[in-house]
């Protein structure tokens, strides 16, 4: 088939493909193909949910570094908590080359930001796999696939949020890495004959069904998820992380530079601990997105839909069998 001969379009809610020559337009559902597989799929806006609608549900927030998750899913993270999910926090590297002083002193400073990081979040447990920091396209991916199946199976964990293994031009390995062996894992960790010890051990296996995946450079987004609620949550998040990336205490860094200079910005309020905080929300989640995260401003995306703020992932979620449904519908008697 001659991919050029057909575009994608979205008209109201439904995803068409038409062809480029006067074809009629028919929607995806129509030709047999789900709409997702559209390279622009319909986009599903998960708001905010009443009550514990994910009681007893167990997600893992999956980073190669202890700035990811704030970036870029903390906003998701705090709501699947609040809704009911117990959660937990897998970071892949050790952090080792991000932040100043010397080897020992970063590595330790990025272990406490990762823990202040869960503490921010809700998150109860923390797993440093600890793999050297930007070389993690070196290590044995088997090696890393085998504990992560043993934590998900451990953990019973039922979603994942982490980067999205077919995000492209993405120029950091442990975040392209970390991605790829999370999606063998998940589904993996289901199959009774993969390491079979864990099952001696008394695990069992245990399959993860829903996927929330982001990514700094272009992906097939089909989820937006509202976080207007949990905005100054995810600015929390990302004030832990006082030893590497954009966020921690660049405020107030900002602030004390300007002051040299016998300037201030009102935006950033009276104090350090303000503007950290603002300087967080309005720079690096909003104005200064582009520059200090390479991603769309989150507010910017969420007005796109009419939300306040806003995270956009590649969502995937169960499919359900349609057997049971046949079977109730057609069996007869012997
Ligand atoms: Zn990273």
């Amino acid at each position: 088939m001659q991919r050029r001969g057909f575009v994608a379009q979205v008209l109201g809610s439904g995803v068409v493909w038409r062809a480029r020559a006067g074809g009629m337009a028919r929607p995806l559902a129509a030709i047999g193909l789900p709409a997702e597989w559209a390279r622009v799929p319909e986009v599903v806006i998960e708001p905010p949910l009443s009550g514990k609608p994910h009681s007893g549900k167990v997600l893992a927030a999956i980073q190669p570094h202890a700035d990811d998750i704030p970036f870029f899913a903390a906003g998701t993270v705090a709501k699947l908590v609040a809704e009911g999910y117990t959660g937990h926090l897998i970071r892949t590297s050790n952090d080792e080359k991000a932040g100043s002083g010397t080897v020992g002193e970063i590595i330790l400073n990025n272990e406490r930001d990762n823990d202040a990081v869960a503490k921010a979040l809700g998150l109860e447990k923390v797993f440093s796999l600890e793999y050297r920091n930007h070389e993690m396209d070196g290590i044995a991916r088997e090696e890393m696939r085998e504990r992560l199946i043993f934590l998900i199976r451990l953990l019973k964990i039922d979603t994942v949020i982490c980067y999205d293994p077919w995000g492209t031009y993405e120029e950091n390995p442990d975040h392209y890495v970390t991605a790829q062996v999370v999606e063998s894992s998940c589904w993996m960790a289901g199959m009774e004959k993969d390491y079979p010890e864990h099952l001696a051990a008394g695990l069992q296996p245990h399959s993860v069904r829903e996927k929330y995946y982001f990514a700094r450079g272009p992906q097939l987004v089909n989820r937006i998820v509202d976080i207007s609620p949990w905005i100054n949550k995810k600015v929390e998040a990302n004030l832990a992380n006082k030893t590497q990336g954009a966020a921690g205490v660049n405020g107030a860094r900002l602030r004390s530079r300007l002051a040299a200079q016998k300037l201030r910005l009102p935006i950033l309020g009276d104090n350090d601990e303000a503007a950290n905080r603002e300087y967080i929300k309005h720079f690096v989640l909003d104005q200064d997105s582009r520059f200090l995260r390479g991603v769309p401003s989150d507010r910017e995306v969420g007005r796109s839909y009419g939300l306040e703020w806003a995270e956009a992932f590649h969502y995937i979620g169960p499919v359900e069998s349609m057997l049971d449904h046949y079977i109730a519908e057609h069996a007869v008697p012997l």
